[in-house]
């Protein structure tokens, strides 16, 4: 808890009665009363305290140098296998008595920047930094912000946050009115619950998912422009597939990993989207024994997954495959090439191992399983659109 040089550094267990200077010794936290109780604030000075004392926070440390600049370290949670999917999600709260312009530097060690950072005054409402507020060290290890603080507290985060409840409360407002069932279909490995919807026609199904890897909010804004859609189109065709066909929804399959600010992992450490075979943990064990009984031996036409990553891309079965109806696929493809302005990218492929939903939903159901990947960096208006151009393809090629 002692550091030379001026620096105060607070970590989660700190007794720290005292702190170093380069000349003194002063008491820590007579000298910090804006510290206050918070348990899980990481360090403090110059009139800063940094916390992560918020539901998806990173996993971060923190110095204040002498000059009051910040540098933040930027870690991923323990990993069951060696290697780990390089999403180094940031997430910390800086509280400043006054407002000024602060220079905080991430450190991510051994992995580069990905997450273009955005900042908010109440962890709502989110502007992303402009370019010339980020700069790079030459092995974009390092990323140094110009940002300016207004007095109070100040969120900086890869995306604009939104913490396992943000999703459910979303899904739940959309999906108000229209006749659906929540429900909890089990319990995360940390005991939260875990909570799907069911609702629509009794004949066939769909299945949609989003957020088993926890920073993929582009992801999440698709999922929510493929539901609003699917909700709300209100034709005749949109008509006859929500008379027909059951709709299973599941907003939130990982809400450990979301909260604890992950990269990539549930609070075992896993992968969830490569546990769809030996289903070793509570989280997927519990999501395909749902999806089956939801379904309730009905025919399932598609079972969609949105994710993030670098490029908006589809991943797809091959068009041979066993599914009764994978011509949804070319149907898929034209919708988004004629509709979209940079329509996905294509690849075709079926591993019955890889432990993807998308493998599962073909081998276990038959469906078409399709993950739906969004560039990291999508406006937000463009990945709904991509939503609803998906859930205006299904409405068309499906409804009878
Ligand atoms: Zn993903």
């Amino acid at each position: 808890m002692i550091n030379a040089g001026g620096l105060v550094r607070l970590g989660a267990l700190a007794t720290l009665p005292i702190v170093a200077s380069a000349c003194q010794y002063i008491p820590a936290l007579p000298s910090l009363p804006s510290f206050g109780p918070a348990p899980r604030a990481i360090c403090s000075g110059s009139g800063l305290t940094v916390d992560i004392d918020f539901a998806e926070a990173g996993r971060h440390d923190c110095i204040i140098g002498p000059d009051g600049s910040v540098v933040v370290s930027v870690d991923h949670e323990p990993a069951y296998v060696e290697s780990i999917n390089p999403s180094p999600w940031f997430a910390f709260r800086i509280t400043t008595e006054d407002a000024r312009e602060a220079t905080v530097t991430l450190d991510y060690t051994d992995y580069n920047h990905r997450y273009a950072p955005y900042v908010s005054a109440d962890g709502h409402s989110w502007r992303k930094l402009a370019d010339s507020q980020v700069t790079l060290n030459e092995k974009k290890s390092r990323a140094t912000l110009k940002v300016d603080l207004t007095a109070g507290a100040n969120w900086i985060a890869g995306q604009p946050m939104s913490p396992s409840s943000d999703n459910l409360d979303w899904t739940r407002a959309v999906l108000g009115g229209f006749g659906f069932t929540e429900m909890k279909y089990g319990e995360s490995l940390e005991g939260r619950p875990l909570v799907g919807f069911v609702g629509g026609g009794s004949l066939e199904a769909i299945v949609v998912l989003t957020r088993q890897h926890p920073p993929e909010t582009s992801g999440q804004d698709a999922y929510r422009g493929f539901l609003e859609r699917l909700l709300k189109r209100g034709d005749d065709k949109a008509l006859a597939f929500r008379n027909r066909y059951r709709i299973v929804i599941a907003p939130m399959p990982n809400p450990d990993g979301v909260d604890a600010g992950n990269w990539r992992l549930n609070a075992g450490g896993i992968d969830l989207n490569r546990d769809w075979g030996t289903f070793s943990q509570p989280e997927t064990t519990a999501l395909s024994q749902w999806i089956v009984a939801a379904a309730g031996g009905r025919r399932v036409v598609s079972m969609m997954d949105f994710h993030s990553t670098d490029k908006t891309v589809i991943y797809a079965p091959p068009l041979e495959s066993a599914s009764p109806t994978i011509a949804l696929l070319p149907f898929l493809k034209q919708a988004f090439d004629s509709k979209l302005s940079a329509p996905p990218e294509w690849n075709y492929n079926h591993n019955p191992n890889g432990g993807t939903s998308k493998s599962w939903a073909l081998e276990a159901l038959k469906a078409p399983g399709i993950t739906v990947e969004l560039w990291d960096q999508i406006p937000t208006a463009d990945a709904r659109k991509l939503g609803a151009t998906a859930a205006d393809a299904l409405i068309d090629y499906f409804a009878k």
